[in-house]
């Protein structure tokens, strides 16, 4: 059963803490992600490749609306390797079936980068009619088919940890992948290490309520111009974590922090990336609102290409 307008509304704006999805989203992301409930629940298709995991969390905390109503009345999660009851040839058997059912419906999101080595077997999705399929034949097989692809991740999105340093199993991130297998999917990236659970829920309502409600050719042309030069939400990705700092002043006064635990001063002196990270971190905060990174430690820049390679104390 999917939500009406109303329930969603009310759902959003029941948080404790006022930091309904309503008010804390982009008003366009909002009429979006309210409009979306009210029809039927396309199918997603959540395909990992070299990755640890924690966006899948970061998704499962979504908190306005709740992951169970995303799950259960929002969207069809049809395959998911650590969320789905199904497994092993029945899973993948369902996945190539409502594929094919769903041709040019369907959203497949990727969480974790492609690995190119060894044919892609350093990411094995697993087997079906005695054949191995990798994340890479899945991306392969899915993306061209699909109404949109998501790249849920940095890794996902930019190859982010498992494509740094030396990069041995040669991962890349979605983008590059499709640049290489010419295809043409509309892809959105939703950077971070891990993304916000708003950024990964309100992107996803947003591009299922452009493709209800716009066909397409167009829903296409609104995604495309919704989104940044890395094809990331403006909605999201817009602002400069640095420009909407609490610390802004301290940084132009020169007033610096001694240690992470430091209650007061810019932190970039301890390495802030927040001046070269575009997302809205510092208005949006984490955890329902309690906290963000640069409270007690600095902003790593998780949500751009140059993710972890980048940072100031890591030798990889
Ligand atoms: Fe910018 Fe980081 Fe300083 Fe905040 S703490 S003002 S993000 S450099
Ligand atoms: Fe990533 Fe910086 Fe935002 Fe933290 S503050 S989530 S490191 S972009």
């Amino acid at each position: 059963m999917s939500l009406t307008r109303r329930e969603f509304m009310k759902i959003c704006s029941a948080s404790a803490a006022g930091f309904g999805i309503a008010r804390m989203f982009h008003p366009a992301v909002a009429r979006a992600v309210s409009g979306a409930l009210d029809g039927s629940r396309p199918p997603v298709l959540w395909v990992r490749g070299l990755a640890c995991g924690n966006c899948s969390s970061a998704l499962l905390d979504a908190a306005h609306p709740a992951i169970a109503d995303v799950l259960r009345k929002m969207i069809s999660l049809e395959f998911h390797p650590a969320l789905m009851a199904a497994e092993g040839e029945s899973a993948l058997r369902n996945l190539f079936k409502i594929a094919a059912d769903y041709k040019g419906k369907y959203f497949m999101v990727l969480e974790g980068a492609i690995p190119q080595a060894a044919a892609g077997r350093y990411a094995l999705a697993g087997a079906l009619d005695g054949r191995e399929y990798t994340t890479r034949d899945l991306v392969q097989e899915l993306a061209p088919k699909a109404a949109a692809v998501l790249a849920v991740g940095t890794c996902a999105a930019f190859g982010g940890v498992a494509a740094s340093g030396s990069n041995p199993t040669q991962s890349v991130g979605l983008g590059e992948f499709m640049r290489g297998a010419k295809i043409n999917a509309p892809l959105v990236n939703i950077a971070g290490c891990a993304p916000h659970p708003d950024w990964i829920v309100g992107t996803l309502a947003y591009s299922l309520e452009l493709f209800a409600t716009e066909g397409g050719r167009r829903a296409v042309e609104a995604l495309n111009a919704g989104l940044d030069a890395q094809r990331r939400p403006l909605a999201f990705y817009g602002p400069s974590v640095h420009n909407e700092c609490p610390h802004l002043a301290e940084y132009k006064a020169g007033r610096m922090a001694r240690s992470f635990t430091s209650l007061g001063g810019c932190r970039h002196s301890l390495g802030c990336r927040g001046p070269a990270a575009r997302a809205d971190c510092a208005s949006r905060r984490w955890n329902g609102g309690v906290n963000w990174c640069v409270d007690n430690a600095i902003c790593t820049g998780c949500v751009e290409p140059d993710f972890p390679g980048a940072l100031p104390f890591y030798k990889l």
